[in-house]
């Protein structure tokens, strides 16, 4: 049903919704001429207008000081509030369940000291093999923490031998498996290696069938699939705003934890005064009285140059709808593979797409793995302006993201792919 042409990518462009957001983000340049971009799962394109909303604040800074803590135009004391309700709606929420502060892997180890608690009867956590390295380190070092042996508490989820992804009956199974003992459930949503797309509310729902507690990585997932992690009943979750939620280097990460938690007493938040009643904040109380909502989950007075180009970015997402944002994934996506299966034909490579192929665990990735010398055509498309991302020890990664990727992108893309296949003899 494609063709891979120029003209005819140039007619998906001029039907596409979205095409005119592109003038919305600054890209790259190689060689003078504006890159291809295909690494928004690693860090998203700089939203022009993040530039608008960082200056705000250094003008509020630089004109009123301290007083803008209250007086700016978008005051920083809650400052991380006006995310609550545009973010809810990118990952499915409440707007209670919503918030914004530090880093990821920092939010996931501060969700594990509240909803891990490790009993004698109860302490295992199931994870996925190969997870993400800052997602390993986060495991191990909190199953030490609490003096524990990684051996006698983790069970990876591993894959089929000779697959590439995960079967959702492996993971169930394993859960049935350790059974009561199992304490919580924490993986990706979305494999970053791979591409693949969970089944979220699956896996959920039958780890709390044994009274586990289940979160989830969303690195890859948030802005990217659609989320609905109220409905799934999902206890908790955080993402970076880098990835597909082009937030801006290392900046500030989102949590979601569930409301049937935001007012038991018995969960310890590790606390600050950020999470303390807000109309009682300044006061300076002994007792601790966290916010009724993921806020209160907060600690520090948040960090307002990380947060103003999220919010640019958050704008965006309201103003398109992940709905929008969804469906130009899907056919670009396919238009992508479609273009390398058929550059494939045309000049042969000896490579596969290990992304899975069923829509529902296939997102804005595609993991292309490379069994002749792949090296040398990472370094051949970086060099002609194509920016793709290179995974020890053969995989090439390419996002096309569709708040700024064109058809038009995709076909240039195959026709240096070609070459760039002729030269290395991949
Ligand atoms: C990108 C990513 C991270 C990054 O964590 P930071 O704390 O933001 O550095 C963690 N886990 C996964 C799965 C990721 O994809």
């Amino acid at each position: 049903m494609f063709e891979n042409s120029l003209s005819y990518a140039k007619s998906l462009d001029s039907k596409d919704v979205l095409s005119k957001y592109r003038q919305e983000f600054n890209f790259p340049k190689v060689n003078g001429k504006q890159v291809i971009y295909f690494t928004g799962n690693s860090l998203g394109l700089q939203p022009k207008r993040a530039v608008k909303f960082v200056n705000e604040v250094m003008t509020d800074w630089a004109e009123l000081a301290v007083e803008g803590h209250f007086y700016a135009d978008k005051p920083w004391w809650d400052y991380h509030e006006r995310f609550c309700e545009p973010l809810s709606k990118v990952v499915g929420a409440k707007a209670s369940e919503v918030t914004v502060m530090n880093t990821l892997t920092v939010n996931l180890h501060l969700l594990m000291a509240t909803f891990y608690k490790p009993t004698t009867g109860k302490f295992k956590i199931i994870c996925e093999e190969k997870a993400f390295p800052s997602d390993q380190y986060l495991i191990q070092s909190q199953v030490q923490w609490h003096g524990l042996n990684y051996k006698d508490v983790v069970v990876e989820v591993k894959r089929r031998k000779g697959e590439h992804n995960f079967r959702t009956e492996d993971i169930l199974a394993k859960i049935d498996e350790v059974g009561d003992e199992l304490a919580l459930v924490l993986i990706g949503g979305i494999n970053y290696y791979t591409g693949q797309v969970l089944d979220i509310k699956t896996i959920t729902n039958y780890a709390q069938q044994y009274n586990a507690k289940v979160g989830w990585d969303l690195a890859h997932a948030a802005g990217n699939i659609e989320l609905k992690l109220h409905d799934w009943n999902v206890d908790f979750a955080a993402w970076c705003s880098y990835k597909y939620m082009n937030g801006g280097p290392g900046n500030a990460s989102g949590c979601f934890i569930h409301e049937k938690y935001h007012q038991d007493e018995t969960l310890v938040r590790l606390g600050g005064w950020w999470g303390h009643n807000k109309e009682r904040r300044f006061l300076m109380e002994k007792k601790y009285d966290p916010i009724e909502s993921a806020n209160g989950w907060q600690i520090s007075n948040p960090p307002i140059l990380s947060l103003a180009p999220y919010l640019a970015s958050v704008e965006m997402f309201s103003e398109v709808g992940m709905s929008t944002l969804i469906a130009k994934r899907d056919q670009i996506t396919a238009y992508l593979d479609f273009v390398i299966q058929d550059i494939a034909k045309e000049v042969g490579g000896n490579f596969e797409v290990i992304t899975p192929i069923v829509p529902e665990e296939r997102a804005s990735q595609l993991s292309v793995l490379l069994h002749g010398e792949g090296r040398e055509l990472f370094t051949y498309l970086m060099e002609k302006g194509v920016i793709v991302d290179w995974r020890e020890p053969n995989v090439i990664r390419l996002a096309p993201v569709p708040f700024y990727t064109s058809y038009e992108d995709i076909y240039h893309f195959g026709q240096i792919l070609k070459q760039g296949l002729k030269q290395s003899n991949v």
